[in-house]
């Protein structure tokens, strides 16, 4: 792992610095266009189960919002009715030694430390254990990133739509430096469901949890955590609560016992 200072990882996320964010971000609309066509694949599936559709539930996402008040916590609930300030940003974000889908050991991927340290044991062990490369795709992304994501997503597809895949600013776990969506080659080094079913999102599906991983967002429970499928989101909790969600079938709002 490498040590960032405050300054230089200021500069780079684009917080209160002179460069915008396009500049030292140029990644970042590739990756929406990557995506647009597994997210209109996604739209015609789902079609298909209307009535199971989030929209219909009984949540009320985004209605009652709350201000997070303990964002270092590692087990910080951020989902759509618990906000992170615009302001927050981590205090130890650093680059874990790991490869991103260009093949390119931590480029562009921020991470709280010690989720960062636990991460690389992920992916390593993937590889000594299983033969298994995952790659990496996003980590930490500041408020001001997210919001950018989430509006080019509205105009390509809709507000409705897009809640159901892309976090609100404020409301994204990649602003914790405790989130990261990984992919493989299998996969086509994409963000899609299809990861799931690769050796390589089964292998994270079944041993995550030791190195304190969960996959946030499960099948078939979009309708409480308020969002699709997403087996190539991996959300850092520890590995004692990790391992207890991975053995009871718990998403994180159960564990805490709070919404
Ligand atoms: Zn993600």
């Amino acid at each position: 792992m490498r040590r960032l200072t405050l300054l230089v990882l200021l500069g780079f996320v684009g917080t209160g610095c002179q460069r915008p964010i396009e500049e030292l971000e140029p990644k970042l609309l590739d990756e929406v266009d990557q995506s647009q066509m597994d997210l209109e694949q996604k739209v015609d599936n789902t079609e298909k189960t209307e009535e199971d559709s989030i929209e219909n539930n009984n949540r009320d996402f985004y209605e009652d919002i709350t201000l997070i008040t303990n964002p270092d916590s590692y087990l910080v609930l951020v989902n759509k009715n618990n906000a992170l300030s615009s302001s927050y940003v981590p205090g130890d974000l650093v680059v874990p030694n790991i490869l991103n889908i260009d093949y390119r050991v931590g480029y562009n991927i921020f991470m709280r430390m010690e989720a960062a340290g636990k991460l690389e044991q992920l992916f390593q062990a993937a590889y000594t254990e299983s033969k298994l490369t995952l790659l990496a795709l996003s980590g930490y992304r500041s408020y001001e990133h997210q919001a950018q994501v989430y509006n080019e997503y509205v105009r390509l597809h809709g507000q409705d739509e897009a809640d159901r895949f892309s976090a609100r600013p404020g409301h994204s776990e990649h602003q914790t430096g405790l989130a990261i969506d990984v992919t493989s080659e299998s996969a086509g080094r994409k963000l899609n469901p299809e990861f799931g079913n690769t050796a390589e999102g089964l292998w994270v599906k079944q041993n995550a949890h030791r190195f304190g991983y969960i996959i946030r967002y499960p099948l078939e429970r979009e309708q409480d955590t308020g969002y699709d499928y997403e087996p190539w989101h991996l959300r850092y909790v520890g590995v004692e609560a990790a391992t207890e969600i991975y053995e009871n079938n718990l998403i994180l709002e159960e564990y805490l016992g709070k919404w």
